[in-house]
């Protein structure tokens, strides 16, 4: 891949006379008395992290290993303390299993033979702890959307021993595209409609194995991604003793979907799954294939760092960023290194840049303030999860939660967007900040992709810790609204978990990442002083988790 490796070269030496313009237009009217972020950190940062050389930063690879140490350094030359007692590092004891399925999953009965195509037409892999997986004649069970929610009165499960059998379930929930935003929250994703919530509800029921239907709108995301994220290795968080998993996970194709639940007498999936008197429908055929997998134990680490406070040190404001992504994966036009430059070497950018202007504050804050690069974000939020269940400082006392994950690379924003609005008043605090940059807040212009579920913050959020998850949204300063929208489209859809998202993108400008660098880093600085304990707010499905109800 030499070609490659000069063409990229190039791009780099483009870049780098492209960040030396920004660097002069860098509104410097604005550069008052306030503490500013160092832009060039941040943009470094962001380079050296997305660099070939890291390898896509997967947990365990050298690449990995090499953005620990980076993040580790970088820590230490800010400045900040080690997080974790005397140590910067948080162990995460991870398995990593790489399933090998066969070729061709078999599916036959008495309602047609079928053989679906791994990675064209299905993807498995498991998170059970065995070098071989043997699924012998699973009956199929199309499940609605594999959901089991009380609180709307809705069980897809209801009636059906799942035990020994596989069912086929739905992305996302009833209430997409409903138009009632009181059942399952309308077009905005409930937790119930991520696929995280539809494994783990299989192996709650038991069943020998699970596979999402995979339909780009109502998932938000192509087959690609799919592909791209459920093949090769997988990493889990090691399950404590007993715990039960399904044989297997995965994903087969809409069409493929079709062409099954057809064949079994099944008139409109979609249309059935939503009936609210929807019951569990046997198939009529059962699903056969086997899968070799390779099991590493291994641990990768969280990279802790903090400033302790003055008067209130042992209260603590948590900055989270994710370093990890997915590695290397199948090349795409000759180019096989997932870089993960905005996803997320740009909020590991954002992370440092941050710590930096907390450390040079002619003051320090009264509150500690915590900075977590956090590792295996793209494996299902492990790094953050396994923070959640074994936190260094006392959730109580852990005042709140900015996450910074894919930051706007599209140039300065009018607007502000806060995912997953409506939830704490952290929000408040940050449109106070945004009005100060002459801009407005946003609730999430996509709810439907669930990206309140989709970041580390949630699982801060899960333990009760308010959470702050938010960037620059769609308005861009001199293109509009039209173009942000066109961009994002674009964005998703070509470079989003694939090997296209570099630093060296034509339409990179670092100029919006600062400005929401700075806003987050004010809004940390003004609840790092004031005493005040933002509330979840009414409504809000983690207020009773954090106020003990
Ligand atoms: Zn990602």
């Amino acid at each position: 891949m030499q070609l490659n490796k000069l063409y990229t070269a190039l791009f780099h030496c483009f870049l780098l006379i492209g960040l030396v313009q920004f660097g002069c237009q860098d509104k410097p009217e604005e550069k008052d008395a306030d503490p500013q972020i160092d832009s060039a950190l941040v943009a470094n940062t962001i380079k050296t992290l997305s660099d070939d050389s890291f390898e896509g930063r997967m947990p365990f690879t050298p690449g990995g290993k090499k953005a620990i140490s980076y993040l580790e350094t970088t820590f230490k030359e800010i400045g900040l303390s080690p997080g974790n007692g005397d140590s910067y590092l948080q162990e995460v004891p991870m398995v990593e299993i790489t399933s090998m399925p066969d070729e061709k999953m078999k599916i036959s009965g008495k309602n047609g033979n079928f053989e679906l195509t791994y990675l064209d037409e299905y993807v498995a892999g498991t998170e059970r702890p065995v070098e071989e997986i043997n699924i012998e004649n699973s009956e199929l069970v199309f499940a609605g959307f594999g959901i089991v929610a009380p609180e709307y009165n809705w069980n897809d499960y209801e009636g059906l021993d799942v035990k020994g059998k596989t069912v086929i379930v739905l992305v996302n929930d009833p209430g997409f595209g409903m138009g009632d935003t009181t059942f399952f929250k309308g077009n905005t994703m409930t937790y119930y409609g991520r696929w995280t919530y539809k494994y783990e509800e299989a192996a709650r029921q038991g069943a020998e194995g699970v596979l999402i239907v995979h339909d780009t709108r109502p998932a938000s995301y192509p087959w690609a991604v799919v592909r791209n994220g459920f093949s090769g290795a997988q990493l889990h968080l090691i399950a404590p003793e007993g715990t039960y998993k399904c044989g297997f996970q995965g994903w087969i194709g809409l069409e493929q979907a079709m062409e099954l639940t057809k064949a079994a007498g099944i008139e409109s999936f979609m249309a059935e799954a939503k009936k609210e008197d929807f019951k569990p429908i046997p198939m009529g055929m059962s699903v056969s294939f086997k899968m070799k997998n390779k099991l590493q134990k291994n641990s990768s680490n969280n990279v802790v760092g903090m400033l302790p406070g003055t008067d209130k040190k042992d209260e603590y404001i948590i900055y989270s960023a994710h370093w990890d992504h997915l590695g290397i994966g199948a090349p795409v036009d000759g180019d096989s290194i997932m870089n993960g430059a905005v996803d997320n070497a740009s909020g590991t950018g954002a992370l440092v840049g941050i710590a930096k202007a907390f450390k040079d504050l002619p003051n320090p804050a009264s509150r500690s303030i915590v900075f977590i690069a956090l590792t295996a974000e793209e494996q299902g939020l492990l790094g953050s999860a396994y923070y959640a269940e074994n936190p260094i400082f006392p959730p109580k006392q852990t005042v709140a939660n900015i996450n910074m994950d894919a930051m706007n690379h599209l140039g300065r924003m009018k607007d502000f967007t806060i995912i997953g609005y409506g939830q704490s008043e952290l929000e408040d605090v940050a449109e106070e900040f945004a009005k100060k940059q002459g801009r407005y807040i946003v609730p999430d212009e996509h709810p439907g992709a669930g990206y309140f579920f989709r970041s580390d913050h949630f699982n801060f959020a899960k333990i009760g810790i308010p959470a702050l998850y938010g960037k620059g949204g769609l308005d861009h300063i001199e293109k509009g609204k039209e173009w942000g929208e066109a961009q994002y489209q674009e964005h998703r859809a070509k470079n989003y978990h694939r090997p296209s998202d570099e630093f060296t993108m034509d339409v990179w400008d670092n100029s919006g990442i600062m400005e929401d660098t700075q806003l987050l880093f004010e809004v940390g600085l003004k609840i790092a002083n004031d005493g005040s304990y933002p509330k979840w707010k009414e409504g809000s499905e983690f207020k009773a988790i954090r106020e003990g109800e």
